[in-house]
């Protein structure tokens, strides 16, 4: 059988995507293969449910534009599912001098995403939520951002999907694609049009399928820490003004359903696609290549990955850790602070040769017949919604 629509990968863009797909196209025969038994095993199980507001991203970039389109919708369909949602609101919080001086920054281009955001003084800070430790006369404030259940959110899509007869082909791993054809081991099958949105294996399935492209694969892990005191609470997600020019939002809290509350994630070079624990991946020659790769960057400092590393170093121990977390939060000890085996992610980031620089922009590379999802780092799933309408654009439907 011919499919109209083939989808490779089940996290959250495969999934919007094949659901936009058949709002549109009521009739067509949509697949998914995934080659995982479930679809929550990577980053869509993995991140910190935030549904981000769309202040961070370069006016005009696809990260800005998707966002804060997208996660107006994500929120109108958790919302319409009765799905778990936290409109907390962010506040954001100056943690050095440059990072104060980003404040301004960071404030005008929230406006300019058209996201509502608010300079807040540290003694209102202080009083909306007294664990954290402003020194500065200013933080921010983001009503928008909220927080919602990865997990919950995929198997919805899934349920909602199975009913308007999308098939999902779990244990099902496609190696490349040529023209209308996906090619597993044993198997060939076929598409009108092909979408891979294989997240940590976007970048390999697009060059076994001849696609060029100048980028090359480099991944980070982010690790949390739990918080181990129950009296320890936030009313708010709290954030650090980041550094604009890395794709990273800097160590921030994160909460979910069950009131657990986590600092993280850390941005620590990994040498391995889906190494969640340890750091040398399944495929040893890749781990090679993945150090050499990261080391060049290192010793020649590109795009500050040097610096980056370094301080990324002094995270790697509890002391350090909390060093840097009680420049944003008050009434928190170094006992207080377990580190998270079960919550950690990898980021499927890639690096331009060219610039030299971390892309820091979603990447969406057309074929004939099949469209690559490259660099779905986050907010992807914050925007994911629109990121479908994004995806049925430049594949001409
Ligand atoms: C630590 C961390 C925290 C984050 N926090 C947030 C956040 O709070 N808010 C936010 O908006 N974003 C966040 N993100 C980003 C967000 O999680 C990702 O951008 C998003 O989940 C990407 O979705 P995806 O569908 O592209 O990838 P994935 O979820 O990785 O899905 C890709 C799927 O493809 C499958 N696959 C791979 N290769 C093959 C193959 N050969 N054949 C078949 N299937 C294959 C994989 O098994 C996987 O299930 C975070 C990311 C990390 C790492």
């Amino acid at each position: 059988m011919k499919y109209d629509f083939a989808i490779i990968g089940s996290g959250i863009i495969g999934l919007t995507l094949a659901f936009k797909l058949k709002q549109k196209f009521n009739n067509s025969k949509i697949t998914i293969f995934e080659k995982e038994p479930n679809s929550t095993s990577h980053g869509s199980g993995r991140n910190s449910g935030v549904l981000h507001s769309g202040i961070y991203y370069e006016p005009g970039s696809l990260r800005a534009n998707l966002c804060v389109t997208g996660a107006k919708e994500l929120k109108e369909y958790i919302k319409s599912e009765n799905l778990w949602i936290n409109e907390c609101g962010k506040l954001l919080l100056p943690t050095s001098e440059y990072s104060y001086s980003n404040l301004e920054n960071l404030f005008n281009r929230a406006k300019k995403n058209g996201v509502e955001i608010n300079k807040i003084k540290n003694e209102e800070i202080k009083r909306i939520e007294p664990n954290t430790n402003c020194q500065f006369e200013y933080g921010l404030h983001v009503p928008f951002t909220s927080v919602a259940d990865p997990k919950e959110v995929s198997k919805s899509l899934i349920e909602n999907l199975r009913k308007m007869n999308v098939e999902i082909n779990y244990n099902f791993k496609i190696l490349k694609i040529n023209e209308q054809k996906l090619f597993t081991q044993n198997n060939t099958v076929e598409a009108g049009h092909i979408f891979n949105c294989a997240g940590l294996f976007a970048d390999e399935i697009a060059k076994n399928s001849n696609l060029e492209f100048r980028y090359s694969f480099l991944p980070f892990k982010g690790k949390y820490w739990k918080i181990k005191n129950k009296n320890f609470k936030l009313n708010h997600l709290v954030y650090p003004i980041p550094d604009l020019r890395y794709p990273f939002l800097g160590l921030h809290s994160s909460h979910n359903r069950h009131g657990d509350f986590y600092i993280g994630p850390s941005s620590t070079p990994v040498f391995g696609r889906e190494q969640y624990n340890g750091i040398l991946g399944d495929n040893l020659k890749e781990s090679i290549g993945l150090i050499f790769n990261f080391s060049k960057k290192i010793i020649f400092n590109e795009n500050k990955l040097r610096t980056l590393a370094l301080q990324e170093l002094s995270l790697l121990t509890k002391r350090g850790f909390f060093d840097q977390i009680k420049k944003m939060f008050n009434n928190i000890n170094p006992d207080d602070l377990e580190l998270s085996d079960q919550k950690v992610g990898i980021r499927s980031q890639i690096f331009d040769p060219q610039s030299k620089n971390l892309v820091n922009d979603f990447v969406v590379i057309n074929q004939k017949n099949a469209t690559h999802v490259l660099n779905a780092i986050s907010p992807a799933w914050s925007a994911s919604f629109a990121f479908a309408d994004h995806l049925m654009n430049e594949a001409s439907l």
